[in-house]
């Protein structure tokens, strides 16, 4: 074989407790799908191995990759959202170490949004021969063809023990991915065994499987400073944000297939910006609608508070869109402003909320705690906005400084320059204004760990929301601990509040609603930085 693409394990790595009950989605891997049906439109042969719906140990896929004996073994480290891609380093790290162990020949190439925006500090850490910037699908197929490493686009390699930058990555146009990548090879997919979120489901808990997931486009024009999001997805060099669609006819041709083939009605639309371009999204939601298929599907899609547009909702609504997920993120219009998201205020938000409601469609309410403005009043303000809008499923993030964001920049800046002053000089003489770094408290230890990789972090993991060592940033005035104590708290709160049960138990029924929320509403385990702060470190 010529090409077998990895799916790193996460679900059942990382969400341990929550998996005997059946918790967590299993999301199939799209881009690996996609990429498989490119090299194999050029004559290439290509398997997937999916350790995450396999639930694969570090151990049991290196030995499926070894013993597939593929010409090139690529590992697409993407979780199910952009975001989740770091915290998959630490197991896929040991596969590449393992292959290497068992056999040196099998040739590894890393590509997702933690090697594209980390490269150089991929291929020095890890066991893998190269890594992949931009979408990956032509870096693949020219290595297979045999081109010298340094004429394949958006390769990085190692020459003599030192880290090289082949030919610049070159993204496929919007007509590149009409006429080469028309649909994903599900075929090489176990499509039956994904499963849907248990809020998606929610209608109908008992039927989260198969569960199908999309991209109609790629990247997002935004520039939200926490958001890796454009990572893989922009031109290398390339400082603008772009975004590339699909051809909305083969969008729905695929989407056919799978409610056909496959018996899908639970499908994601992954691209983190959907309800955006109104033409692209209309084009689609009124081809589904005219093949019938609207009332087949129970589909989830991205969209901002200010993309929204009251005239297209029944349309979305009518082409099975049921839920929407919109990125609110903080009640504060000055720590919305930090992070280049405060193009919109409260007043909107709430009326837009209610608008898509209005239209029948659910909302899934995304909001982070612990942004460079935040303080405890502003956290508290988040929560209480959250609260008000009832939405029927709330996302609580802690701020992360994630691999490929801008926040990352500003910490790594940060960190440096902490580690050349002490915090009170860093504090007092404005450093933070001049150099576009991010403030700590005014006792902060300018030798603790400020990113989950620096000196005395607990690593990669750190940048999942939902591990004893997640490591959120912290604020002027707050300690990580504090703030991920806050975000749990909030949880807490939200899924006991008598509002949100008794709007569940009508919208989706009492026993639905009862048995969402006994899972949802359990109390967090243990955090590390919340002992760290209690110890005072
Ligand atoms: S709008 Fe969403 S996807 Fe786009 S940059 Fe902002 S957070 Fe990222």
């Amino acid at each position: 074989m010529d090409l077998l693409l990895v799916n790193p394990s996460h679900t059942r790595v990382y969400h341990e407790g929550l998996e005997a009950e059946g918790y967590p989605a299993l999301e199939s891997p799209y881009l690996a799908a996609l990429t498989a049906e490119f090299a194999r439109n050029r004559g290439y042969g290509a398997d997937i191995l999916d350790a995450n719906v396999l639930g694969l140990s570090s151990d049991e896929a290196t030995a499926r990759i070894v013993e597939a004996n593929s010409r090139l073994t690529q590992i697409i480290v993407h979780g199910n959202q952009p975001s989740a891609s770091s915290q998959l380093m630490g197991w896929v790290g040991e596969v590449c170490q393992k292959v290497k162990d068992s056999d040196s020949e099998t040739k590894i190439l890393l590509t997702g949004t933690h090697p594209a925006a980390l490269p150089r500090k991929t291929l020095e850490e890890e066991a893998c021969d190269f890594v992949g910037r931009g979408d990956g699908f032509d870096t693949a197929t020219a290595l297979l063809k045999g081109a010298p490493n340094s004429q394949v686009p958006g390769l990085w390699y190692k020459e003599s023990g030192k880290v090289v930058q082949g030919l610049p990555s070159k993204l496929m146009t919007n007509d590149d991915l009409s006429r080469g990548l028309s649909r994903a090879a599900w075929d090489l997919l176990p499509v039956k065994e994904y499963r849907a979120h248990d809020w998606h489901a929610l209608e109908d808990l008992d039927n989260r499987q198969p569960y199908g997931a999309v991209y109609t486009s790629f990247g997002c024009p935004f520039e939200c400073s926490f958001c890796c999001i454009n990572a893989p997805f922009n031109e290398e060099g390339e400082t603008k944000n772009a975004i590339r669609f699909r051809n909305p006819k083969d969008v729905v041709d695929e989407i056919q297939f799978l409610v056909e083939e496959h018996g899908v009605r639970n499908l994601k639309i992954i691209d983190e910006m959907f309800v955006l371009d109104r033409r692209h999204y209309m084009s689609i939601a009124k081809e589904l609608i005219t093949r019938g298929l609207g009332e087949r599907l129970n589909i989830w899609a991205y969209a901002r508070v200010d993309t929204l547009r009251e005239d297209t909702l029944d349309t979305l609504r009518q082409a099975g869109i049921r839920w929407l997920a919109l990125g609110i993120e903080s009640a504060s219009d000055h720590v919305r402003d930090g992070i280049e998201k405060g193009r919109f205020g409260y007043e909107q938000i709430a009326k837009n909320v209610a608008m898509v409601q209005n239209a029948g469609i659910y909302v899934v309410g995304n909001f982070i705690f612990g942004l460079p403005d935040d303080t405890n009043r502003t956290m508290q303000e988040t929560l209480d906005l959250s609260l008000e809008l009832n939405c029927e499923r709330p996302n609580f993030y802690c701020a992360m400084a994630y691999p490929g964001s801008e926040l990352h920049r500003m910490a790594q800046n940060t960190s440096r320059t902490l580690k050349r002053a002490q915090s009170e000089v860093y504090q007092r003489g404005s450093l933070a204004v001049l150099d576009r770094l991010l403030p700590v408290p005014k006792d902060w230890n300018p030798n603790r760990a400020l990113l989950p990789e620096d000196e005395g972090g607990p690593g990669w993991l750190g940048y999942s929301q939902h591990a004893y060592e997640t490591w959120p940033l912290p604020t002027e005035h707050l300690h990580p601990g504090e703030i991920i104590a806050f975000r749990d708290q909030a949880l807490a709160a939200y899924f006991t509040n008598k509002g949100y049960s008794e709007m569940l138990a009508q919208r989706f029924g009492v026993e639905n609603a009862q048995k969402f929320i006994k899972v949802n509403a359990k109390a967090p385990s243990r955090r590390l930085v919340v002992e760290q702060h209690q110890n005072g470190i």
